[in-house]
């Protein structure tokens, strides 16, 4: 069967499957676009338990999109602490301010208008339109490549631009006219509990199973194919808690590049022996009493992977290249990122 009439088949299946299966999520409970944009940001690089949480928060304090507008980025970087690729906190409060100036405060309805907005690509785009509009338009993340290559039997590449092109377009031509937002919905819920990433799909509770040609032909292992692969540099690490009486030394980071404007513990970008913690302390102006090892930590970011290890170490005086802050400002006031998290559970 031509590609296209598969994937058209596979329609009214995808639709009731969802409209009976669909988990109860907190930003499914009303179709509120605000709500599905920040979940769908959220999403993005996080599994959905540990969204739950940070989404609840969110919303507890910045329940608008102009009280998302107003915010401090510092308290916007604390309330996604622990959440990574902070650009996409940042650029949510860009984009809620376009809205507030181009849209009177009213989220844009239409896939064009969205994917101007900061931070919102073709995926976001089609997410929001067709989940709080209904607007035709596909929504195409990594589940629903999958469920696509597997359904129409393709042995392309999911990781190459060219083949998440062709499969969008073939999906324009098949979206539904009603419940386009269930129908996407449904193709990205399929591909996160039955015909999953990792490990043997679920074939037996699939609404596809009938027309699939992956599961006819016994393919499900070959399909999805992935070739490129994500070549990371790797970084060495050693971090210092500096403590001084009740207070902890941190840092602000740059105003640009990888976590921009966050707070670290004071570091360098070698990992060193404990011999060597004096030479370092005195680069600080700084002289210790104590020291221990507190752990080593491994943080993968996109491009780079950070080998980490650190030291707390009893320092005589403070200095005026760091803050120094007590354990609670740490934690309720400054926003430090994922990698530094391991180390301040040391503090
Ligand atoms: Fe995936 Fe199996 Fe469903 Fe095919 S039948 S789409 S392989 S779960």
């Amino acid at each position: 069967m031509e590609e296209i009439e598969l994937m058209k088949k596979m329609r009214n299946p995808i639709i009731e499957w969802y409209q009976k299966n669909k988990r109860e999520l907190p930003w499914r409970k009303e179709k509120n676009p605000y709500h599905i944009w920040l979940s769908e940001i959220m999403l993005q690089q996080t599994r959905i338990e540990a969204v739950k949480q940070y989404y609840e928060r969110f919303l507890k304090q910045l329940p608008t999109i102009d009280d998302l507008a107003k915010v401090e980025e510092e308290d916007l970087l604390k309330l996604w602490e622990g959440l990574g690729y902070y650009n996409r906190a940042r650029n949510l409060k860009k984009a809620a301010q376009v809205i507030q100036e181009k849209y009177n405060g009213q989220m844009p309805k239409h896939y064009n208008e969205l994917i101007e907005l900061p931070g919102i690509g073709e995926y976001t785009a089609g997410a929001i339109s067709s989940i709080a509009y209904d607007e035709p338009v596909p929504a195409v993340d990594g589940n629903v490549l999958r469920v696509v290559s597997r359904l129409i039997g393709s042995k392309k590449d999911i990781l190459d631009s060219k083949t998440k092109k062709e499969f969008t377009q073939k999906l324009k031509e098949v979206m539904p006219k009603k419940y386009t937002g269930d129908f996407n919905e449904g193709l990205m819920e399929l591909g996160e509990v039955v015909c999953i990433p990792n490990g043997e799909p679920l074939c037996e509770k699939c609404p596809l199973q009938e027309i699939c040609v992956a599961k006819k032909e016994n393919l499900t292992e070959e399909i999805p194919v992935r070739k490129q692969k994500i070549k990371r540099r790797k970084e060495e690490k050693t971090v210092f808690l500096l403590e001084f009486e009740d207070k902890i030394a941190i840092r602000k980071r740059e105003n640009t590049g990888l976590l921009a404007n966050m707070y670290e513990f004071p570091n360098v970008n070698k990992k060193i022996a404990r011999k060597e913690i004096e030479t370092i302390l005195q680069n600080w102006c700084l002289t210790g009493n104590y020291n221990e090892k507190i752990g080593t930590h491994h943080h993968i970011f996109s491009h780079i992977e950070w080998d980490m290890i650190g030291y707390k170490v009893q320092v005589d005086s403070i200095n005026k290249e760091f803050i120094w802050v007590n354990k609670e400002e740490i934690l309720k006031k400054y926003p430090i990122p994922g990698a530094f998290v391991p180390f301040r559970e040391k503090m």
